[in-house]
């Protein structure tokens, strides 16, 4: 069995933000971490942060949920974009939540900066799905291409779920749909809208993987290089303290939640098995993980 020899090679400061002191305290990233992983290299961008409630969690116990969470009521997660280098691509997957003014979000252009990267040298952005916090950097606030010499990946099947026939939506998401339209018309109107199958290599050493459940089209995304594997996750988990361990739990969120949970217990199982690296958009850290006991534990391979 292959050995995992990561190298986490450096630790880039971001410079301090500015703050007034009338504003509530803002997440300062201090750092952008970033992993060598055979040719490819890869960096986890904090866009911001959610508070999840406990009370999301499915098929658990509200006793249980709070004791798996350190006694308390919600978990606060990042929400995170991940920049990968492989082959002479530069690669963005997913794009955050964008400026939000009841959140403290749109940090990702402070960590692109950070990891010495400008917004005109991403090649390709991935999106995993089209919930709000991973497209809602796609577009400035004057409504132009935030990646102007991107082109934006996205899978069909997810495409075409929030595109379909509103009637055919769940009433609850068909208010998205006019955002939605527009944000994907200024890339189609750009020439730079690709939407790719499932299961389809994109690149030479990057595939997608459908991991639909928790949403229509939700779709993870698979980095090789040299031996080494990076999957970028997406939303196959929210609560890494609960949902590694027992991958069953579902959270309200997921569209179809057997699904959802089929689609966990897969792909950790695959993941566990290869020894791949996990970026999942609310976890705190990249992790390699390992069975244990009907679930599996994560084991943090940056610092
Ligand atoms: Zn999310």
């Amino acid at each position: 069995m292959r050995t995992r020899s990561l190298l986490i090679s450096l630790l880039l400061p971001l410079a301090a933000m500015t703050q007034s002191a009338t504003e509530p305290a803002r997440m300062k990233p201090s750092h952008v971490a970033h992993l060598r992983l055979g040719q490819m290299q890869v960096w986890v961008l904090q866009d911001g942060r959610l508070s999840l409630e406990a009370s999301l969690l499915k098929d658990i116990g509200p006793a249980e949920a709070r004791r798996m969470l350190g006694g308390q009521e919600a978990a606060v997660t990042p929400v995170n974009a991940f920049l990968v280098r492989l082959s002479g691509k530069t690669v963005l997957v997913d794009t955050g939540m964008g400026k939000d003014p009841d959140e403290d979000s749109g940090h990702l252009a402070e960590q692109l900066e950070a990891a010495g990267v400008q917004p005109g040298e991403i090649d390709l952005i991935l999106i995993t799905h089209y919930h709000f916090d991973h497209i809602g950097g796609l577009l400035k606030t004057d409504g132009t291409r935030a990646f102007p010499h991107a082109q934006l990946c996205v899978p069909r099947s997810e495409h075409d779920f929030w595109l379909q026939e509103p009637s055919r939506l769940p009433e609850r998401l068909r208010g998205r749909i006019p955002k939605l339209k527009a944000l994907f018309a200024v890339y189609e109107g750009a020439r730079a809208l690709r939407a790719f199958e499932d299961g389809v290599e994109l690149a030479p050493g990057l595939r997608a993987m459908a991991a639909h459940g928790h949403a229509g089209g939700h779709t993870a995304y698979a980095f090789t290089s040299e031996g080494h594997e990076l999957w970028c996750i997406g939303d196959l988990i929210h609560f890494g303290a609960v949902q590694f361990e027992r991958p069953e739990v579902g959270i309200s969120y997921d569209l179809e939640g057997r699904k959802a949970v089929e689609t966990r217990r897969s792909f950790f199982q695959r993941a566990a098995h290869s020894k791949v690296v996990l970026a999942g958009a609310h976890l705190p850290r990249l992790v390699g993980i390992e069975a244990k006991g009907a679930g599996y534990v994560a084991v943090p391979v940056l610092q």
